[in-house]
């Protein structure tokens, strides 16, 4: 049997990451920059005012006070956007909106509050400080400076820097591609009558979303009979546009085990020492680098999570691929099949110290995978655990 360490480094080495490409902003959330941005501009493009009330040259208002306020005429009402260049005159004031293009001449702006307020002429009641209340332009960034860096995750506040800089498009570095396909002649689309015999579809769906959660892009989710022709027809039409194709069922030892006999030339098929999730299989089919995960759910999802998840985000440059993991004590005692990993479904208490499993060890029982927030992992040498042992958790959340 491979080892999980083997079949990890087989799988990663299947997963490239693609080359650059550029997007518009709008769709940049959560991706991965490809080259350094350098601001094309500084920010503040422009002087401009820090606050609402009047530009002034600040020795005019030297001496306002409570007591005997300065009387400006007020000679230009500037709103943020006003765009004619305009001249403060000394003895004179101008309106001016927080943002708005500071006046050649002034040297301060002296807030609302400080003044009656008026559109004629202002009375002022206190004086302000060369400079005082003005946005200097350049301060925020000066042109031709690197503001963010290659390899930068681009998080709402980078988006918003970039559409200041006026970028509308960057260069990242795209989404995995990921097709996700299951099989089973058992298999009926939830939302549909079920016969007898028949069960709903739930791995396409859930390993669909794992690939979304994952930072990856779903490029067809579809199930398909256990017949070899149907099954690689359905491949055929869908692997080109793909980066990773996933499949679930069909590889283990029984009869119709569709996706062994469907890829015995393009896929090398192994046994895995874990539990769940031992049959597995991965290769090249139609140029796509394709991994063939067991059909049971807990199985199919443990197996996305110990072999796929990290690789994936790694090809797309993003920081941290791997789920956190650390160690806690456990509350209870455990068995664990020897000669294999075992991967049990765990509740890690909120403050990350002890943990408990959660639900029997076969691979069909979805619902307590569905309430876990970790898994736990025990190695291949040890058949039992006893509670107080340390054991590896995989934090889920
Ligand atoms: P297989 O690996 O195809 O032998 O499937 C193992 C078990 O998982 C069987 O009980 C299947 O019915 C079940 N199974 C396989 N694929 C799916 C799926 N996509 N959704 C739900 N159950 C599945
Ligand atoms: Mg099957």
């Amino acid at each position: 049997m491979r080892s999980v360490e083997e079949h990890q480094s087989v799988v990663a080495a299947l997963i490239a990451t693609r080359e650059p490409v550029t997007v518009a902003i709008g769709d940049a959330l959560g991706l991965v920059l490809a080259a350094d941005v350098v601001a094309p501009l500084s920010l503040p493009g422009f002087d401009n005012s820090a606050m609402d009330g009047y530009a002034v040259v600040a020795e005019d208002i030297a001496e306002a006070s409570d007591d005997s306020p300065v009387r400006l005429p007020v000679a230009e009402d500037i709103f943020a956007g006003r765009t004619d260049s305009l001249v403060l005159h000394p003895g004179t004031a101008h309106r001016i909106m927080t943002g708005a293009p500071l006046p050649a001449g002034a040297t301060a702006v002296i807030p609302v509050e400080a003044t009656d307020g008026a559109t004629d002429t202002v009375s002022i009641m206190a004086g302000v400080t060369p400079g005082q209340h003005v946005r200097r332009a350049g301060e925020d960034v000066t042109a031709g400076t690197t503001v963010l860096q290659a390899g930068q995750v681009l998080t709402p506040a980078a988006l918003g820097l970039a559409a200041a800089l006026g970028l509308g498009e960057l260069n990242v570095v795209p989404r995995q591609r990921v097709l996700v396909m299951s099989t089973g002649s058992e298999l009926v689309a939830p939302g549909t009558p079920l016969q007898p015999g028949q069960i709903y579809e739930s791995n396409a769906v859930m390993l669909a979303a794992a690939v979304r959660d994952a930072g990856a892009d779903v490029v067809t989710s579809s199930m398909t009979e256990d017949d070899v022709a149907v099954f690689r027809a359905e491949l055929e039409t869908h692997a080109r546009d793909a980066d990773l194709i996933i499949t679930t069922g069909g590889v283990s030892a029984g009869a119709y085990e569709v996706v062994k006999d469907s890829l015995a030339e393009e896929v090398e098929f192994v046994k895995v020492a874990m539990q769940p999730g031992m049959p597995q299989g991965a290769g090249v089919v139609w140029e796509t680098p394709i991994i063939t995960l067991p059909g049971n759910p807990v199985s199919a999802l443990v197996s996305f999570e110990v072999f796929i998840r990290s690789p994936l985000r790694a090809a797309m440059g993003l920081p941290r691929p791997d789920r956190p993991r650390l160690t806690a004590t456990l509350l209870e005692d455990l068995t664990s099949p020897r000669g294999r990993r075992q991967f049990r479904r765990g509740v890690l208490d909120p403050s990350g110290t002890s943990v408990t499993s959660y639900g029997p060890p076969a691979s069909h029982h979805l619902r307590w995978l569905a309430s876990a927030n970790c898994l736990l992992e025990i190695d291949e040498d040890v058949a039992e655990v006893a509670a107080g042992s340390e054991v590896r958790v995989w934090d889920l959340t």
